[in-house]
């Protein structure tokens, strides 16, 4: 059955009824990134979004980490596009495994991607982002026959009384991240 409220369409879809699951695929096609599987940006933005409200009226910790990886083009253009696509697959699936339930990984665009740890302050977020660097660090990644350094930067900030948008906390760590890539590459900020 349908039912309409306002410009609201209710659809009643059973179990396993394959319509329900067509219309989980389309809403998970919605909100992850089709090459590393990870949650997209948008979903990321509406997760900071309610993780943010949600530690300001409890007064939570909540800390966000902005990942980079470093010369990137320089992977694409020694190696080629589809190892750059492979760096990008593996990298995720990596640090993935380390992520809890309750925490977000999010592909931002591009290289790019976030780390959003709930219950967490900023040294604590600052320890995490190291063992992130250190575990991309050592892995190997080898893509038809050729073995590709990878290393990422990381920015970290915790929330404050000025971080009240999931834009004005991704602020703060990109700037971290930027002082990251300034001082070197290849660590935490
Ligand atoms: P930095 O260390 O300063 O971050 O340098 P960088 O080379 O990583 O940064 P830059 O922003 O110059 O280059 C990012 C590159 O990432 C350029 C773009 O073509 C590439 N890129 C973005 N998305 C994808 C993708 O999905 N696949 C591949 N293979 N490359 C991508
Ligand atoms: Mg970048
Ligand atoms: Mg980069």
């Amino acid at each position: 059955d349908l039912l309409k409220i306002g410009d609201t369409i209710f659809k009643f879809l059973c179990g396993k009824d394959i319509e329900s699951s067509y219309h989980e695929e389309i809403y998970q096609m919605t909100i992850s990134d089709g090459l590393t599987q990870i949650a997209n940006k948008r979903f990321l933005l509406e997760f900071l979004e309610g993780e943010i409200s949600r530690a300001k009226r409890y007064e939570r910790n909540l800390a966000l980490i902005m990942l980079d990886i470093d010369h990137f083009k320089q992977i694409n253009d020694e190696f080629g596009h589809l190892t750059g696509d492979y760096v990008l697959k593996e990298m995720a699936t990596l640090v993935k495994k380390r992520i809890r339930r309750e925490e977000l990984f999010a592909r931002y665009g591009g290289e790019e991607f976030a780390i959003v740890l709930p219950e967490t302050d900023e040294e604590g977020a600052r320890d995490f982002a190291e063992i992130v660097r250190r575990i991309v660090e050592e892995a190997v990644f080898e893509f038809e026959g050729n073995l590709v350094p990878v290393t990422v930067s990381l920015g970290v900030a915790g929330i404050t009384e000025k971080t009240s948008t999931p834009q004005s906390l991704i602020r703060v760590a990109d700037e971290r991240l930027y002082e990251a890539k300034r001082s070197g590459r290849n660590t935490v900020v």
